[in-house]
């Protein structure tokens, strides 16, 4: 069960979020084709850096940073105009940079995520873009801090603190091959309205959340396609206390969390409901598009990430079964813009004002590494010798916890990518069992796991070593230099 079937368990709507409205009008993956054009040879100009970080998303953007402060010469290449990734588009809010103490009567809230992720954190509070650590209620109090953030201004402040620690920023440019000689990935090929080139450093860190460089690399993968995909959209226009006291009004608030919104402290920055204050056919109609009422919001007339989801009957790599999911949910937005105006107190005159770029999900290629960190590593509160950070938190609280309100260790080893000498990993990408995913490939685990990711690839170019030659106690050290929190 997941925090998704939690809520559902909780009594909210009877169909639709658990089911997430499959889409089953096309089974085929890709049109197929007997008809091969071989393409010719091309010489490539050739650049040449100590780091290439592929994808500025959530995890990426703290590789990037990390490894330029350790003196790397680093690209970050992104496909997108802009860094963010995921945690900019897809999730309510970021979980989380503390323990899950409450469950766990004498057990101090402690920050457990430190580090780069904290100070982007800090400098989106100057400019005024996020919540802060909001404590969230759910029923009467399982849950642990969300961080609600502008998304809009986590592009720009990310964006600036990636050129101020001396990134070079490729951004609307796809990384499109790997170069790999024998074990080792000697360069990237990437594409952008200035050409086709290839990119060589001495270490890599595939960030793309999709394990694009790893698979082209020739990594292990697979596909488990066991979540559904989800467009979030942002709604203007809209009253967050008359839509809360409507909600209350009914016992209808399942969650609740207040922090920083439009500067002052004190309001609602997470809203949601067991679905009781709504009429059948809102639920009935909500279900079929996969429509799920968790919010949060820094503004006083937004309400930031609302999903509408659907699960795929093929991995999300297949580009034509992805097509027509994109299609689907951009028609569920509107379906869904319609229900909040008709429905909604405090929503009459609603409007979508953001989507994003193209459907997320939860996970799509699962890259092996060295160490998969299991259910029991996660559970039990396991830390290892070659930790690159500490995490306490878990998606399906309350019914697993980290033991005694704890943390566990991400291990150096569950980053590197197995069978090549100089790839590492970080964010969604790692983790094979579900219930352990359901930890790691929370936002502020990814954006950890990258600042571990960044400096041990800073530090295998300097020592011109491989990943598994890197000294952990040289990586350990510079962690700590940097800031990263540890517990064990
Ligand atoms: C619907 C949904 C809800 C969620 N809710 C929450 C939540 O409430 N709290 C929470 O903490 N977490 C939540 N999560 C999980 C979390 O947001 C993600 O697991 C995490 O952000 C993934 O980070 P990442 O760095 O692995 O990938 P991403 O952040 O997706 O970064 C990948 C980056 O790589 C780029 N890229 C990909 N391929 C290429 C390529 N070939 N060339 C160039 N660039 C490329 C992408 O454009 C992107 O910028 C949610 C996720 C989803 C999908």
């Amino acid at each position: 069960m997941d925090r998704r079937e939690f809520v559902k368990k909780a009594g909210l709507w009877s169909a639709g979020m658990g089911a997430l409205s499959p889409l089953r009008s096309q089974e085929k993956p890709v049109e197929s084709t007997r008809e091969y054009y071989e393409e010719p040879a091309k010489k490539l100009p050739v650049r040449t850096f100590d780091v290439v970080v592929a994808g500025a998303g959530t995890a990426g953007v703290v590789a990037a940073i990390a490894a330029a402060r350790r003196g790397a010469k680093t690209i970050l290449i992104e496909k997108k105009g802009y860094p963010g990734g995921t945690v900019t588009e897809g999730g309510t809010a970021l979980h989380s940079f503390f323990n899950l103490w409450k469950a766990f009567p004498g057990v101090e809230k402690r920050q457990v995520v430190r580090g780069i992720p904290q100070e982007i954190i800090d400098r989106l509070l100057k400019a005024g873009g996020t919540s802060g650590h909001a404590e969230v209620f759910i029923g009467d109090d399982y849950d642990s801090i969300c961080t609600a953030i502008d998304t809009e201004i986590y592009k720009l402040v990310s964006f600036e603190m990636l050129v101020e620690s001396g990134v070079r920023m490729a951004v609307n440019t796809l990384l499109a091959g790997a170069i790999v000689d024998g074990q080792r990935i000697r360069g990237v090929i990437a594409e952008s309205r200035s050409g086709r080139e290839a990119i060589y450093a001495r270490a890599f860190v595939d960030c793309t959340g999709y394990g694009d460089l790893a698979s082209f690399a020739g990594a292990k993968y697979a596909e488990p396609n066991d979540y559904g995909v989800v467009n979030s959209m942002g709604v203007g226009g809209v009253d967050v206390e008359r839509y809360f006291d409507f909600l209350q009004a009914h016992e209808a608030v399942s969650n609740l969390a207040r922090g920083l919104r439009s500067g002052r402290p004190g309001q609602i920055v997470r809203l949601d409901t067991n679905g009781k204050a709504f009429p059948a056919e809102f639920r009935a109609a909500a279900g079929k598009i996969g429509l799920a009422m968790t919010t949060t919001t820094v503004h006083d007339n937004y309400f930031m990430f609302i999903k509408m989801g659907l699960k795929m009957p093929v991995s999300p790599t297949s580009r034509d079964a992805v097509a027509e999911a994109e299609l689907e949910l951009r028609k569920r937005q509107i379906q869904a813009i319609d229900l909040f105006r008709k429905y909604v107190p405090g929503c009459e005159k609603a409007f979508i004002a953001r989507t994003s770029p193209g459907l997320n999900i939860r996970r799509a290629r699962l890259i092996s590494c060295d160490y998969d960190i299991s259910r029991s590593d996660v559970l039990d509160g396991r830390h290892f010798d070659d930790d690159v950070m500490a995490y306490g938190f878990h998606d399906n609280a309350p019914r697993l916890q980290i033991k005694n309100g704890g943390t566990y260790g991400i291990p150096y080893k569950a980053l590197r990518v197995a069978g090549i000498d100089n790839l590492l990993a970080a964010g969604m990408m790692i983790t094979s069992h579900h219930d352990a995913h359901m930890s790691t490939r929370n936002t502020v685990c990814c954006m950890g796991q990258g600042q571990g990711a960044g400096t041990a690839a800073a530090l295998c170019a300097a020592m011109k070593c491989g990943t598994r030659d890197l000294p952990v106690r040289d990586l350990r050290d510079a962690l700590v230099k940097a800031g990263v929190y540890f517990e064990s």
